[in-house]
């Protein structure tokens, strides 16, 4: 139908629950006047509601407490099962207070005292509670929204008040933390952070809470953890966010177990600077460290040294006794180095069966001297083997020969001292192996032992 102004207007259609004729019929005669606008279907007794309820859509129901087969309140609470977002106002008898507010409280969204309502007044009622209706169905709907985003977020969410006592708490948190809700609702948020760190993080909440920034994220720091029921920790990516709440600001944490990614970084760190058959630095990654110690000399003065070592006579044992137990016999040197090499030194496998000891701080004297250590405790190594005709050997035997160099200022590049230790160490082969040779003097250092 069209309001005079032209507008098209919803027929409202009302259930009215009266038992009394005659106020049923002021009801009546109240919203029929309104220009056909309701429509009024009247029915005596609850069950009679309910079974209309059942069948179709009304707008809003009135409800009168006192029915044949119902009374008072529980009225209500079964009108409200029966039709959850149809708008309820109760009719009563009496004019009180108490009673209207339990009227509401019990789900009805107004009411009107019988005998003292005039005709507009019930129209303006019928349209406010139909408007409180659908503003309330419309914060169901937004809560239940909220609620399947948290419910079904990967991320745990949890928000605390300003004294830091945990208000919210979703499922992926149950999941990271280890706490039902019920249990965590309340408790301080300290709970779920490791021990060390609730000094910091009382410092950081602190500042939060005087910052005029809503929201920020906390990663790649150290000092974001998280702490579970067990008591391990793990490693945590948070975004914090601060909102406004009905009784004070809401600080809300989204949480990122990170654990995972953690150890993917640090599995592709290990891949890309260790050599697979060893385990020992690879090339890069010794070249990485050596560029480091290049520019440290160059900043402060302070030395390194390069160590090149060459196996001698590698390809004997790869045709005496097969590729495999060459392997073994490189696997078995590259753990050779490091007992006999400093703390701070890296050693590390160039490629083939060359390999290299960094030695930050160290002048080729020193680096000398620990090369005739790596010289001397792998002649003394023994790997042990069948030979190729399946004869039990007493034990490889080999021997390396090495190469050391000290950075100079003047270097440039990597390549400049590592081409330096390589000549020495080419005329180790050449002066007949397992020995040392220095770059500096390009001299012998050490009588060969006898050949293996
Ligand atoms: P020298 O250095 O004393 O002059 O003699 P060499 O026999 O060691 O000579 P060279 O350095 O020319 O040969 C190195 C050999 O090492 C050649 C190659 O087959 C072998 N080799 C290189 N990489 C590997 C590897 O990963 N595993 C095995 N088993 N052998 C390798
Ligand atoms: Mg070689
Ligand atoms: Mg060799």
């Amino acid at each position: 139908m069209f309001t005079p102004a032209g507008h098209t207007v919803e027929t409202i259609s009302v259930l009215l629950v009266e038992d009394q004729p005659g106020d049923a019929g002021l009801v009546t005669r109240a919203l029929g006047g309104r220009r056909g606008q309701f429509e009024v279907t009247w029915v005596e007794t609850l069950a009679h509601a309910l079974k209309l309820l059942a069948e179709m859509r009304f707008d809003v129901v009135l409800l009168d407490l006192s029915l044949p087969d119902s009374q008072g309140f529980p009225t209500i609470g079964v009108i409200r099962r029966a039709a959850p977002t149809v708008p309820l106002i109760v009719l009563t008898g009496l004019s009180d207070n108490d009673m209207a507010l339990a009227a509401v409280e019990a789900g009805a969204q107004d009411f009107l005292v019988k005998g003292e309502f005039e005709d507009a007044m019930i129209e303006r009622a019928v349209r406010h509670a139909i408007a409180r209706g659908q503003l309330e169905e419309r914060l169901r709907r937004s809560e239940a929204r909220l609620k399947n985003i948290l419910d079904l977020a990967h991320d745990a969410v949890v928000s605390v008040d300003a004294g830091q006592r945990i208000v919210l708490f979703n499922p992926a948190a149950e999941l990271m933390f280890g706490y039902r809700t019920d249990e965590i609702l309340g408790e301080p948020l300290s709970r779920l952070i490791p021990e060390p760190l609730h000094a910091r993080h009382s410092a950081h909440f602190g500042e939060f809470l005087r910052n005029a920034v809503t929201s920020q994220v906390m990663a790649d720091r150290p000092e974001v953890s998280g702490r579970h029921r067990d008591g391990t920790g793990f490693p945590v990516e948070i975004s914090l966010s601060r909102s406004a709440g009905p009784e004070g600001p809401i600080f809300t944490a989204m949480i990122r177990d990170i654990t995972g990614r953690k150890r993917t970084e640090a599995e592709l760190v290990l891949l890309a600077t260790t050599d697979p058959l060893t385990g020992i630095a690879n090339r890069r990654h010794l070249l990485d460290c050596a560029e480091r110690e290049m520019a440290r000399l160059r900043r402060s003065g302070t030395p390194f040294s390069l160590i090149m070592a060459d196996v001698d006579h590698f390809k004997r044992i790869n045709d005496t006794y097969g590729h495999a137990v060459g392997d073994e016999a490189l696997m078995l040197l590259a753990s050779a180095f490091r007992p006999v090499i400093r703390e701070n030194d890296l050693a590390g496998r160039m490629g083939g069966e060359e390999f290299a000891v960094l030695l930050p701080e160290a002048r080729e004297d020193e680096a000398v001297a620990v090369a005739e250590r790596v010289r001397h405790h792998v002649a003394g190594l023994r790997l042990p083997a069948m030979s190729a005709a399946g004869a039990p050997d007493a034990g490889i035997r080999f021997t390396v020969s090495l190469g050391v160099a000290e950075g100079r200022r003047d270097d440039s590049r990597i390549e400049q001292p590592l081409a330096r230790a390589d000549q020495a160490l080419y005329e180790a082969k050449a002066a007949g192996r397992n020995r040392v040779m220095r770059a500096g003097a390009a001299r012998e250092l050490v009588a060969p032992l006898a050949a293996p």
